[in-house]
């Protein structure tokens, strides 16, 4: 290291909870019950008719708006994995939801306010249900970095936003995919908040080579509960 060169500290010595909460999106903890009881609506079956309607041909390739139609700026890339539960398990039908920012880190959403342009081809949004052994895949391209305004505009390591719903699951489990090999994964507050390292690296997809549509390859294992547990983050 040479002398101009200043060490980074450990994501632990600079994450204040209390600042990261400021940001709009990111409370990390919220009262989440009424402060009196409150009538129960009651449950009924779901009934068989939910998810055919709910999954569209195309929800599973984030990079083309319209089955078939041009495909959006950056690395093409293709993400595979399972959901699984505690005891390894395959987790099917397991409604699997994931976002992202375009290959500038531009979100289409009105709070992204940076001056990146948007990527007229991009969806950014995918819905997949996992099948009998557990797994989903979706297309895509590569996420860029991202500044986060309003708290030191740190510069998020390329990631995208999962979501999974499931049997038994009473709430959506959030949690982000991150890339191997990206140096700002070292100094993301976010990813880093996951104070445990084996539990942080279970964020970190595997790379999987190119295969031969070009695309190159991505696994990324959700488990539900239990040690191997992948790292949940609260909803907002
Ligand atoms: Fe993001």
């Amino acid at each position: 290291m040479s002398s101009e060169t200043k060490p980074i500290p450990h994501p632990s010595v600079f994450v204040d909870k209390k600042r990261l909460e400021l940001i709009k999106g990111y409370r990390v903890h919220e009262k989440r019950t009424p402060a009196k009881p409150l009538p129960v609506t009651p449950s009924q079956t779901l009934g068989p008719f939910f998810s055919l309607g709910l999954i569209r041909e195309g929800d599973d390739d984030l990079a083309a708006r319209a089955v078939g139609g041009p495909r959006a700026e950056g690395l093409p890339i293709y993400v595979t994995g399972r959901v699984l539960d505690e005891d390894g398990k395959p987790v099917r039908k397991a409604l699997v939801e994931v976002w992202q920012a375009n290959c500038r880190g531009k979100y289409e959403h009105p709070d992204d306010v940076t001056p990146q342009p948007t990527d007229p081809n991009l969806k950014a949004f995918g819905r997949m249900l996992t099948k009998d052994d557990g797994s989903f895949r979706f297309r895509s391209i590569k996420p860029g970095a991202y500044p986060n305004p309003g708290y030191d505009n740190w510069m998020r390591p390329p990631h995208i936003h999962f979501s999974i719903l499931c049997a038994g699951v009473m709430q959506r489990l959030i949690t982000q995919m991150y890339f191997p090999g990206e140096p700002l994964n070292d100094i993301d507050p976010i990813l880093n908040g996951v104070e445990d390292l084996e539990a942080r690296a279970l964020l970190v997809a595997k790379e999987l080579g190119r295969n031969e549509q070009g695309e190159t390859g991505y696994e990324f294992n959700i488990v539900l509960r239990g040690k191997a547990e992948t790292p949940f983050m609260l909803d907002h």
